[in-house]
């Protein structure tokens, strides 16, 4: 009874479908009415372009395919227009830093270094660029960004993160979804945001990828959900489930979540996407739904408009119909939804196929190299400093952008004290092009089009931009000092039962007492040594997280055989997310994480080093001194029995929160306007900063608040808003804060989130370090307990 004989016929006259002047609504609805149920249920499908595009399009009538190359975009829409309805397809990629596979395009630095800089604007200003390259190739839906909490370092996706902290995470990816999606889905130039991986995904077990995550609902309400709901009710147009399970139940069929949650209290009509075949490992894998006909019909029972990369999906559903497991009343508000975004889109008129002209004048562009540079410097995070940065005190830079030497820097007088000629630029990732662009990008391994990743002329290394950026007359050296790893084959075989590749396995490179000589040698024959050490894509990624979080192969040895020559030693840490630091780092003149910077990591890094720039960047994440301190993140709920492992510090390495300049700042004077507030108030507040250093301060001014008294336990200080702050040397700035009491939220035991009248301490300083914090005290009057959302 549901399979429908195929249509009414051919096409003849103009459906109502394809009639412009026709509201969205009745076009959907005749449509919908011409569907038979194979192609309503092929369009509930995004398939793998990499495979048999010509099935997918044609035989299973797919509504939406992802991962295509740019030869496939153009032969699907060839395929589009030989099926019996014509409706066109979306495509879809993960452009999570910006065009990852498409060679040439602009690469910035991933998530978590984007969030090192705090700045919502920039964010939105990243996203707005990558939908005008994504648009122009043919591309309309980005699966980005990723609103997951990092709290276990070991995960292997924590550099797809903006990091551990709630508030920060829901600014950056509001900024991200409104640049994406510019002025709306008639704006040519805009592309779909997602919103992923909902929700929880991140709190895995023992920083394992995919695992189930234990995690209660006033948890989640707590902390994992508010930066969903704010993009939810921001308009986000998608949500990709994640990989989890809670209490049981894989996210893809978890009822209460997607539909007593996100539909009901948040009220959003977006478009559901599974995780990579969702579907199908609930049968295959998880093992919880007996077939693809139980499977498919749970999934669309729950809510799930498309369904990813589950060709068996398409039999699992006909069979759930002839079994009377679901309704194609079910696929049809399913299909209506997708319907939505392609007329929204005006796909029918004009399919945004790759324009030729777009893409020569925007992708990879000049005007987004220089955004790109912009944020890679300000992605940077200067963690250590005893006072060898910025080299011979800070140069300026002539119009090319390279730095004058000290002498012409310095006033005449000052020539003697011309700085450094020789730097030793040592270390794996010195010159490492392509690992310097993080996950997602070029060939780190989603695709198979660009093996080769992007080209090199458009990526500066460390070594490219000491080279390009110190003054002409210093001398460079380079060795590469040690390797990091190399890879085997996995002995339970190379693919997955599903047939997707299983990564190879890291074998850790041992030192090399050649490769260190030559960088020792290198290192004693110049006035400071750069070692540019980190982790590597092999590491990254899903699947790929990691036991341990050590700098790995030979370069702990080859830094320590830098410590001993005496040269002083800037590490560069180019790595994707927090590592534990061995002392040779530690006590090293000066470090600097770069979290995968992009093309333009290694010029930031240069003028960094050199003091073109000021370093302004600031941990979205917390550094853990050892892997057994897990989870580290600085908001954690009050405990009891004190704050020390019997044989470590519970302290971290580095805070969340930090991040150094070149000058030094000086917070004084906080007070509160009013301490006394009502519910409905903001707490006024202000701060004095004064710059007693030489150089400029880029500050960020961040305030924590801490509830002192809760009716349930509560995290000890949560960051609730900050400021960026500029102050020049030997300046005072005076700097107001403004903090709504409505913000000053706890949620209690039954998972209501609520403001507790009462005493809170507002804390306000350069970190989230208590010591690095002033307080003040506010009350909150009128005990009425009402609910805020
Ligand atoms: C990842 C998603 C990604 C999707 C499509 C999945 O394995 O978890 O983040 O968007 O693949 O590439």
């Amino acid at each position: 009874a549901h399979h429908r004989p195929p249509g009414r016929g051919p096409l003849d006259g103009q459906p109502a479908y394809l009639d412009v002047s026709l509201p969205v609504a009745d076009r959907i609805a005749d449509l919908l009415g011409r569907m038979t149920v194979e192609e309503k249920i092929g369009q509930m499908l995004q398939l793998d372009a990499r495979d048999d595009l010509e099935d997918q399009v044609v035989r299973m009538h797919a509504g939406s395919i992802l991962h295509a190359s740019p030869q496939k975009v153009l032969r699907a829409r060839e395929l589009t227009l030989q099926t019996r309805l014509r409706i066109p397809l979306l495509v879809a990629e993960d452009c999570i830093h910006g065009h990852s596979f498409w060679e040439g395009a602009t690469i910035y630095p991933t998530q978590l270094g984007m969030a090192a800089s705090w700045d919502a604007g920039l964010a939105e200003r990243i996203a707005r660029a990558t939908a005008v390259e994504v648009s122009a190739t043919g591309i309309h839906w980005t699966f980005s960004p990723v609103l997951c909490i990092a709290r276990d370092l070991r995960w292997g996706r924590v550099d797809e993160t903006f990091g551990e902290d709630p508030f920060l995470i829901g600014e950056l990816a509001s900024a991200m979804v409104r640049g994406y999606q510019g002025g709306g889905l008639d704006d040519p130039t805009a592309i779909l945001a997602t919103a992923k991986h909902f929700a929880g995904y991140s709190e895995t077990q023992g920083g394992r990828d995919a695992t189930e995550a234990d995690i209660s609902r006033r948890k989640l309400r707590s902390w994992f959900l508010p930066p969903f709901e704010r993009v939810a009710k921001e308009g986000c147009r998608t949500f990709m489930l994640g990989y989890q399970s809670t209490d049981g139940v894989p996210i893809t069929v978890n009822d209460w979540l997607l539909n007593d949650v996100l539909r009901g209290e948040w009220g959003y009509t977006g478009t559901l996407i599974t995780d990579w075949d969702n579907v199908g490992r609930m049968v295959w894998e998880q093992k919880v739904q007996p077939d693809y006909a139980h499977a498919a019909a749970a999934a669309v029972l729950a809510g799930n408009d498309m369904i990813m990369t589950t060709p068996g999906f398409f039999q699992g559903a006909l069979d759930a119909l002839a079994q009377g497991l679901m309704t194609e009343e079910a696929l049809d508000r399913a299909v209506t939804r997708i319907l939505l975004l392609k007329f929204e889109f005006g796909l029918f008129e004009d399919p945004r196929l790759p324009d030729r002209e777009r893409i020569a004048t925007t992708v990879g562009s000049s005007e987004h190299a220089a955004l790109n540079l912009e944020v890679a410097r300000r992605s940077l995070v200067l963690l250590r400093n005893d006072g060898t940065l910025p080299f011979s005190g800070g140069l300026v830079a002539d119009a090319s952008g390279r730095a004058l030497p000290p002498a012409a820097a310095l006033s005449e007088e000052r020539e003697e004290a011309s700085g450094p000629r020789r730097i030793a630029v040592v270390g794996p990732l010195a010159d490492d092009a392509q690992t310097q662009l993080g996950d997602w990008a070029g060939s780190s391994g989603q695709v198979d089009w660009i093996p080769d990743g992007h080209p090199r002329e458009m990526i500066t290394t460390v070594l490219d931009g000491l080279r390009a950026h110190a003054p002409a007359d210093w001398e460079i050296s380079h060795a590469r000092g040690a390797d990091i790893l190399t890879l085997e084959e996995d002995p339970a075989g190379a693919f997955f039962p599903d047939g997707q590749p299983r990564p190879q396995v890291v074998v850790p490179t041992a030192p090399d007492a050649s490769l260190i000589a030559e960088a020792v040698a290198a290192a004693r024959d110049a006035d400071y040594v750069v070692a540019v050490v980190g982790d590597r894509i092999e590491l990254v990624g899903e699947g790929r997280s990691t036991a341990t979080l050590e700098l790995i192969g030979g370069q702990v040895a080859l830094l320590e055989a830098l410590a001993a020559t005496g040269t002083p030693l800037v590490v560069v840490l180019l790595a994707s997310k927090p590592h534990v630091l061995p002392p040779a780092v530690t006590d090293a003149a000066a470090l600097v994480w770069a979290a995968s910077p992009g093309m333009r990591g290694g010029q930031a890094v240069a003028e960094l080093l050199l003091g073109l720039i000021e370093p302004s960047g600031r941990l979205p994440i917390s550094f853990a001194r050892h892997a057994g301190q897990l989870p580290i993140y600085y908001n954690q709920i009050r405990g009891q029995h004190g704050d020390r492992y019997a044989d470590l510090t519970q302290s971290p390495a580095f805070a969340f929160g930090e991040g150094l300049s070149y000058t030094t700042v000086e917070y004084s004077d906080l007070r509160i306007v009013e301490p006394e507030r009502g519910r409905d108030d903001t707490v006024r507040a202000l701060v004095e900063l004064r710059n007693t250093g030489a150089r400029p301060a880029h500050e960020i001014v961040q305030v924590y608040v801490r509830d002192s008294v809760t009716s349930v336990s509560w995290a000890d200080k949560e960051l609730k808003a900050y400021r960026h702050v500029d102050v020049q040397p030997g300046e005072t700035a005076t700097v107001e804060l403004s903090l709504p009491v409505a913000d000053c939220t706890i949620v209690d035991a039954a998972g209501h989130r609520l403001v507790e009248a009462g005493e809170f301490e507002l804390l306000v300083g350069p970190s989230s370090r208590d010591e690095a914090l002033l307080s003040a005290r506010f009350r909150v009057v009128d005990a009425a307990a009402t609910t805020a959302s």
